[in-house]
Order: structure tokens, then C-alpha cells, then sequence
């Protein structure tokens, strides 16, 4: 059994040590905060140990019990994911080294916080045995996704996405815009396309984004120029053997992410989470070698289930990458 510390419990560490306690061959092993706010009594709730970040007493306040410090949890774990802000996960870097325990960071911090930038799909192996991963970012875990078999069975000349980012999480109150579209960053290609490269560092691939009023989830234009001349219906059977894509069917009357959520919640997903990529099956078209599409990323949920895989591949308990990653979804319910 592996224990999973996960230091950071905001929209991404709830999430992961919900799905690692779902895991047969893992345990939570505690979960770090700073305050005792309302995730705070969550985690106290589902029976997590609760370690602070910053000294006990604001959790001795608010009459929430500690097993100790950031440092015990690290020391009690086989493995931490590390789901601090943006920026904060590098700071933590000495702290995991200090305990020699393995670390997973997320795409908010720089790719050389890690041995490698990580996405399950496209290059599990490169992890397998590193003391440390970096989980890409939203956008570029279901790029990643994408392109991998995409590359595998036709090549890929040059990728083209434009990417229309939720402007925040539904927790973020102070993100924006309210009532805009804004080029962002203005800057062309955007960061995503040279981050999509840490997984994949020949691809050509340019990027631009834009933000709006929506907190549901990303949706990608892509336009991806191919090295041979597939017909739709053959890209659809090959992007439908993908279990973490999810080929929405037009007789779902799935029009956009608002409807994509009401689905997942009344299927009865954990918070409504959607761990897969939605790409529009009718969108799928292929006009001579450029195959065009649309796809919704859900922002919150997509690198879970890769955070999961990633904590197999630096402890090194799993054969294989597509065992590690059948294992993960069936035990979270990817693609049911
Ligand atoms: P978040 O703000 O929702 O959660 C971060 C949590 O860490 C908060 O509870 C915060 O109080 C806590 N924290 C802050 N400093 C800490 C410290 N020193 N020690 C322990 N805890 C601390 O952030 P998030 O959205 O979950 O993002 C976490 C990481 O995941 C970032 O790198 C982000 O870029 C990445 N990510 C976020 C999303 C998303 O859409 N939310 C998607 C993919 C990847």
C-alpha cells in the first residue's frame, strides 16, 4: 500500500486525495493546509489526518485536530503530491528532498522543478523510477492526450489550437473578466504551446488563448496539419479507443461545458468532475492532411486521474503504463 501525502488542499489537492483513496493500492497518508477553513473541516471529515503548514494554533482555534507538521506528513509518506499554488510547490522542492521522500508538482510551476514534465498518455515511462514529475497543466495534460496518439498513427506536421479559457474556478471570486473576451495572454504562441513541448519537445505546435466569463471549463479549437491523409471516420475510431477521451455522441444533446456538467453531476460524479477530454464528435473533420475539432477540458478534474498515475510511476509499483492508467480509471470511473 503507497502513502500519499498531499500537501495543498485547494480545487486540485481535494480532489487528488479523494481519487488516491479510491485507489486499491493506495492510502491517504495525511493532508497539508495552512488554515482551518472549510476544506479544512472537509478533509477533518472524510477522516484525513490533517497536518498544518504554518504552525498548529490557527487549527487548535478553530477546535480542528493536527497530526502535526508539513514535515511529519512528508516523513509518514511514500510519495507527496504537492497542490500549492502556483510558484509555491518550487519552495517546497527542499522540503522533499530534506525527507528524500518522492514528489509530484503541478503545471503551475516552472518545468524545472522536476526530473520530468508529466502526462500519462504521452510519456509515462520517462517518470518511472524519477524522484520528481511535474503534472502539465490542464490544457496541456488534454493536448497531450490528443496529440500522442495522433502522432503515434499519422504524424503530426504542426498543431494549431487556440485555447478559450474559463476565466476562473467557481471558488476563485476575484478572477475575471465579468463581462469580456480578452486576448490572454496577448502574446503569440501563449505559454501552452512550448509547455506542450515538455512532453512533447519536437512537436511544432503554435498557440494563442483568449479568456471569458465562464467558470466551467476550457474549450479548444484545434486544427492539427497531419503527415498522412486519415478520413474523419478513421480518426474517430482511433480518438474513440482512447479511454481518456470522451467522443461526445450528437444524440446526447451535449451543446457546450454547461450541459457536459449537468451530465457528469447527474451521473453522479464526484463534484461533477469530468476527468476526460470532450471532443465533439461531430466536430471531427479531416479536410486532406488538417483534421479540425473542438474539445472542453474541465479545468479541475483532468490531471487527477493523471496525478494518480504519476504517483505509480516514480514509486515504481506498476509494470506499465497502460496498467497504471487502467488501474486509475477503473477505480475512479474514467470513461463510465
Ligand atoms: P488552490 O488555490 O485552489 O489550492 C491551493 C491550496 O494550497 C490552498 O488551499 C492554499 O491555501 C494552499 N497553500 C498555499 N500555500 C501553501 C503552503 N505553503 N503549504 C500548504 N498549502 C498551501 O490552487 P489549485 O487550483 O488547486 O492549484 C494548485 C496547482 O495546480 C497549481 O500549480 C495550479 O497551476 C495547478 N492546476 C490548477 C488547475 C485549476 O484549474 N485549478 C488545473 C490544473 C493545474
Amino acid at each position: 500500500m503507497l502513502h500519499v501525502g498531499i500537501n495543498g488542499f485547494g480545487t486540485i489537492g481535494k480532489r487528488v486525495a479523494d481519487a488516491v483513496r479510491t485507489q486499491p493500492d493506495m492510502t491517504v497518508a495525511g493532508v497539508a493546509k495552512r488554515s482551518p477553513n472549510f476544506e479544512a473541516t472537509i478533509a477533518h471529515d472524510r477522516g484525513y489526518n490533517l497536518y498544518a503548514a504554518d504552525g498548529q494554533a490557527p487549527f487548535d482555534g478553530a477546535g480542528l485536530t493536527t497530526a502535526g507538521t508539513v514535515h511529519d506528513m512528508v516523513e509518514a509518506s511514500d510519495v507527496v503530491v504537492d497542490t500549492t499554488p502556483g510558484g509555491v510547490g518550487a519552495t517546497n522542492a527542499s522540503l522533499y528532498e530534506e525527507h528524500d521522500t518522492p514528489a509530484i508538482f503541478q503545471g503551475g510551476e516552472d518545468p524545472d522543478v522536476a526530473d520530468v514534465s508529466f502526462n500519462a498518455r504521452a510519456n509515462y515511462d520517462a517518470a518511472v523510477g524519477a524522484d520528481t514529475a511535474r503534472v502539465v497543466s490542464c490544457n496541456t495534460t488534454g493536448l497531450s492526450r490528443l496529440l500522442a496518439p495522433l502522432r503515434e498513427s499519422y504524424g503530426v506536421e504542426k498543431a494549431r489550437i487556440t485555447l478559450v479559457r474559463r476565466g476562473g474556478d467557481p471558488g476563485q471570486t476575484s478572477r475575471g473578466p465579468i463581462n469580456d473576451t480578452l486576448p490572454d495572454p496577448v502574446e503569440i504562441p501563449s505559454h501552452h504551446g512550448p509547455d506542450v513541448q515538455t512532453v512533447f519537445p519536437d512537436l511544432d505546435i503554435d498557440t494563442m488563448g483568449m479568456k471569458v466569463p465562464t467558470t466551467q471549463m476550457h474549450t479548444h479549437s484545434v486544427n492539427v496539419t497531419l503527415d498522412s491523409e486519415p478520413t474523419s471516420e478513421e480518426v474517430l475510431d482511433l480518438l474513440g479507443r482512447e479511454t481518456r477521451l470522451f467522443l461526445v455522441p450528437e444524440t446526447l444533446g451535449i451543446d457546450g461545458a454547461g450541459k457536459i456538467k449537468e451530465y457528469t453531476r447527474d451521473a453522479g460524479r464526484p463534484r461533477g468532475d469530468v476527468w476526460e477530454n470532450c471532443i465533439w464528435a461531430e466536430s471531427v473533420t479531416v479536410e486532406g492532411r488538417d483534421l479540425y475539432l473542438f474539445q472542453a477540458i474541465h479545468q479541475e478534474a483532468d490531471v487527477v486521474p493523471e496525478n494518480i498515475d504519476a504517483v505509480r510511476a516514480l514509486s515504481e509499483r506498476t509494470a506499465s503504463a497502460e496498467q497504471s492508467i487502467e488501474r486509475t480509471n477503473d477505480a475512479l470511473g474514467v470513461g463510465r
